[in-house]
């Protein structure tokens, strides 16, 4: 650190509220899946700003585009009409077969929006006691009051109780459970196809069938959150089809924007048409500047990414699987395509993000004992080899010993 960069920080910790506890690092500039400090000590990242930065770091295209929009027009709020709109709107349809979409700004946002539109569809039914949300042990939603109620983690959630009522959490594991639990009060059920803080769990088929069935069975409806699994991460470009679900609405964010803030509550034509003018809105949602961003990410998707991030992620878990098999201490890969947990000892978690980056490597741990990688989606093969040469001295540091 630099005396300038104490100063940053000092000034940090008198103004900027203490909510994030910091690595001490601190980044200046991107370029693909490479992050450059203060110092000009150049990082991998594997992680791209948790699942964010889909195209990499300092994408020209996206650059280009969201620079020359900003010298056009950035932002005229919701009260007219703009041009992008319906462009991402219609793109987003192609690919997840759901015809609307609300624009928001965030994950949460669009867990937000699909909480609210899915008791709006039972008001319109006139089942006003229709509200009971059904949401999964191990999940994370979002942080507002809304998407924390469904949220399973306690220490997230106990400071700011009471919270939504009418929710229950269910084990993903207990199928009986899931059955019996979703009845005709249910208006939603909410899952991550692919649980991601939980620790990088996709929902088991069985799982995934027994939700289904219960949501025919008593027409209850049903909320994919592809905020972290969505949009490509898994070489698909959502990950509810790969397990079955067909989904009423969906909520997006992270990858979307490649940076730039947008989210995206999905709806079918069942849930939109209960929704009206004035039930739900976003000053800034949907702007001109995040839907250019989205379009390039869009374009890029539907333009040989899906394929490039399936070869990348086959590449990514043949290294992980190999550093697991050769060593005690790690002991499970999980996820799809480039969403990558691995399941490690405590003790080689607790270390394991410092080690990193003292290899300059950018990793992340979560649920404790679950390494997570989320690297951007246009990582090159070299990067992953490399990544994986880095991860494996940091483990061994990190006390992961290799036979
Ligand atoms: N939903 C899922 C599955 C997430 O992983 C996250 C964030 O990690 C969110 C919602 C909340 O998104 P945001 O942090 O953009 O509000």
């Amino acid at each position: 650190m630099t005396t300038q960069s104490e100063q940053i920080i000092a000034k940090e910790a008198k103004h900027v509220l203490q909510v994030y506890k910091r690595i001490p690092v601190m980044f200046v500039r991107g370029q693909g899946s490479h992050l450059i400090d203060e110092h000009g000590q150049q990082y991998l990242d594997l992680l791209s700003g948790i699942g964010v930065a889909s195209l990499g770091h300092a994408h020209t295209g996206l650059a280009e585009i969201i620079g020359k929009q900003a010298h056009e027009l950035v932002h005229t709020s919701n009260l007219y009409f703009h041009p992008l709109q319906a462009e991402v709107a219609s793109r987003l349809s192609r690919i997840s077969g759901l015809e609307r979409t609300f624009f928001c700004n965030s994950g949460t946002e669009a867990v937000e929006a699909c909480l609210k539109f899915a008791r709006r569809y039972w008001y319109s039914q006139g089942s006003k006691n229709r509200s009971e949300i059904i949401a999964f042990e191990g999940s994370f939603h979002g942080r507002t009051f809304g998407s924390l109620s469904v949220t399973a983690g306690e220490p997230y959630r106990v400071p700011f109780s009471p919270l939504l009522p009418g929710i229950r959490f269910v084990s993903p594991m207990d199928i009986d459970q899931i059955t019996a639990s979703i009845t005709d009060r249910t208006a939603a059920v909410i899952v991550e196809p692919i649980q991601g803080e939980g620790g990088v769990r996709p929902i088991p088929a069985t799982t995934a069938n027994a939700i289904s069935d219960a949501c025919r069975a008593t027409q209850t409806l049903l909320i994919a959150d592809e905020v972290q699994c969505g949009l490509g991460r898994t070489g698909q470009p959502f990950y509810s089809p790969e397990l079955g679900l067909t989904p009423d609405l969906m909520s997006l964010g992270k990858a979307l924007g490649g940076g730039i803030p947008i989210g995206a509550a999905l709806l079918n034509e069942k849930v939109s048409s209960a929704v009206s003018y004035g039930d739900h809105g976003s000053t800034y949602g949907g702007n001109l500047l995040a839907c250019q961003a989205a379009l390039v990410f869009l374009n890029a998707l539907e333009d040989g990414l899906l394929q490039r991030v399936a070869e990348a992620g086959a590449r990514l878990r043949s290294g992980l699987d190999t550093l697991v098999a050769a060593s005690d201490e790690l002991h499970e890969v999980r996820g799809s395509g480039l969403m990558c947990g691995i399941e490690v000892d405590t003790a080689v978690a607790e270390q394991i993000v410092n080690t990193a980056l003292e290899h300059k490597l950018l990793v992340n741990r979560t649920a404790g004992t679950v390494v997570r990688l989320l690297p951007p989606l246009t990582i090159s093969d070299q990067d992953i080899d490399d990544g994986l040469v880095r991860l494996r001295a940091a483990f061994a540091d990190a006390g992961a010993q290799f036979h």
